[in-house]
């Protein structure tokens, strides 16, 4: 873009600005581009990162069925015909018709624009929990779905060479708070990931892990029915997962995680899901709110004031906006990827119609339902209302919803192909935790050699009885040849 700072010059061609290259954002655009030609409207998108994210296959990616990549959509890519700015919205003052955007590196800078659209969705909703800013991680975002499977897997690496009882048990102790989809899902898909790759290692019990999930409402999945919830809950206790209802997590300072009802026990790992608020740049603007911070809309997508007066030139959709829910009077659209898809769309049409000066239409759509998969080849479903699926016929209507979903031709072939890869060569269960700190290795070489002492080294018989081999009973009882440890192995497999 040749325009990185504020200008009054009048432009030819108006230009419509999106706030966020999310769901709603990248279909907005994509819809409006479609729609019409450079001449007739420019647009920009802001967004910190280079890609959309398609967050419902975010439990696939932290459980390795999905290669993170194939989970994004590129601006660059998606956005044919789009301008694409790097940075973040750090303030909108839409009086002026101006946006301030601060750069990764470099100053803040003002954008101006003659339509606005707001699509900055929703941030992780936290709260101050002793240890938890500390200790927690959330599931918003790609790299922490990354992060949470390197992290499972690396513990489950470390704690099959670790011998103190303690410590392993923190190690192999998983937390999840929050029981709506994205806890619910990420729970059950890593879950199953993990027992799946305690299978290869000798050392370590399939009873050792233990997955725990704190929810402060009586049930889970409120998307569905209670029976589907019922069933969820039931298929997750089959698999020994401790769940803990009505209940809160209170504190969690270094890893001692201590519940509402006062349970307590160590883990190292500690996932926070429990909800969401609209993004809270949102405050730093001149665009009316209500009172969880969502950008006020009326049903044509634009944005009012609190008495339903149309704010002109500004447009708000998805997790941000209380957009009212035609099909439901007196509610507002759940914050959810089936609404924001279909909104963005619709915002798409309906600002090419006000660019060529015709009326923008009303958006309506009747929830079609909620799939969710609980691991690989398990799954829970519920459509149009009434029709409950269950098990494996759940989990293809999950995979065959979200694969037609997700944007761009390429992804869907991507994803297929490596489910495909995964159901003929079994899944990966490796984990590459240095990548989290690739210059460790670097950093140590790059030490200057330690001086030479002076003092004369032991003698060797010294030393070797002065270091008694640690009592490993698991590899001890299998200390056969290689051949026979195989065997072991396969029978446990
Ligand atoms: C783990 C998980 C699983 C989910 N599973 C499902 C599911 O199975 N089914 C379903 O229907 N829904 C699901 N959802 C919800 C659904 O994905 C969201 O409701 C939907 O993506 C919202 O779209 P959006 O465009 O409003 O927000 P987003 O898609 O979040 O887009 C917001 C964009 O704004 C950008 N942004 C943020 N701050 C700034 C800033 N300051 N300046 C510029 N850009 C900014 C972000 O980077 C992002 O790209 C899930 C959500 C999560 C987290």
């Amino acid at each position: 873009m040749s325009e990185p700072v504020a200008s009054t010059k009048s432009r030819k061609v108006p230009r419509v600005l999106v706030l966020g290259g999310g769901t709603v954002g990248l279909y907005t655009a994509k819809r409006l581009r479609k729609r019409l030609g450079n001449r007739e409207a420019a647009i920009v998108v802001v967004d910190p990162r280079p890609y959309m994210t398609y967050y419902p296959f975010l439990p696939e990616v932290a459980a390795g069925s999905i290669d993170p990549r194939w989970a994004v959509a590129p601006h660059r890519r998606a956005l044919k015909g789009v301008d694409v700015l790097q940075g973040k919205v750090s303030q909108i003052k839409h009086a002026d018709r101006t946006v301030q955007i601060t750069p990764e590196e470099g100053e803040p800078y003002w954008v101006t624009y003659d339509h606005l659209v707001v699509g900055l969705g929703s941030v992780a909703r936290t709260l101050p929990i002793p240890g938890l800013a500390e200790q927690a991680i959330g599931f918003k975002q790609v790299e922490e779905a990354i992060a949470l499977r390197n992290q499972v897997l690396n513990r489950i690496d470390v704690a099959s060479s670790t011998w103190d009882p303690g410590l392993r048990r923190k190690m192999l102790t998983f937390v999840f708070v929050g029981g709506g989809f994205a806890g619910i899902e990420a729970l059950a898909e890593v879950e199953d990931m993990a027992r799946a790759a305690v299978k290869y290692y000798k050392a370590i019990e399939e009873e050792e892990l233990r997955f725990v999930l704190v929810e402060g409402s009586p049930r889970i999945l409120p998307e569905v029915s209670e029976e589907l919830g019922g069933y969820t809950l039931e298929q997750l206790r089959k698999r020994n997962i401790e769940i803990y209802l009505s209940t809160f997590l209170s504190s969690c300072v270094d890893g001692h995680v201590v519940l509402s009802n006062k349970t307590e026990f160590d883990a190292e790992t500690i996932i926070w899901t429990a909800g969401v608020k609209a993004n809270p740049v949102l405050q730093d603007s001149d665009l009316p709110l209500d009172k969880l911070g969502r950008v006020i809309c009326n049903a044509k997508l634009q944005v009012t004031q609190e008495d339903g007066t149309v704010v002109p030139d500004a447009y708000a959709a998805g997790d941000c906006a209380a957009v009212p829910d035609l099909t439901q009077p007196g509610k507002t659209c759940p914050p959810n990827a089936q609404h924001a898809v279909r909104e963005g769309n619709h915002l798409g049409d309906n600002l090419a119609r006000v660019l060529r000066s015709a009326e923008p239409t009303e958006y309506s759509h009747k929830n079609v339902g909620a799939v969710a998969s609980l691991g690989v080849y398990k799954g829970v479903a519920q459509m149009f209302g009434r029709l409950k699926v269950r098990g494996f016929l759940a989990w293809v209507l999950h995979r065959t919803y979200h694969v037609g979903a997700m944007p761009t031709f390429n992804r869907k072939v991507r994803i297929m192909a490596g489910w495909t890869g995964s159901l003929l060569l079994r899944r990966e269960v490796v984990a590459l935790g240095a990548i989290h700190d690739p210059r460790a290795e670097f950093r140590a070489a790059s030490q200057p050699a330690k001086p030479k002492t002076q003092e004369a080294p032991p003698r060797e018989p010294e030393l070797a009885s002065a270091k008694p081999a640690p009592s490993i009973p698991a590899i001890k009882e299998e200390s056969g040849s290689p051949a026979e440890s195989e065997k072991q192995n396969a029978s446990k497999s």
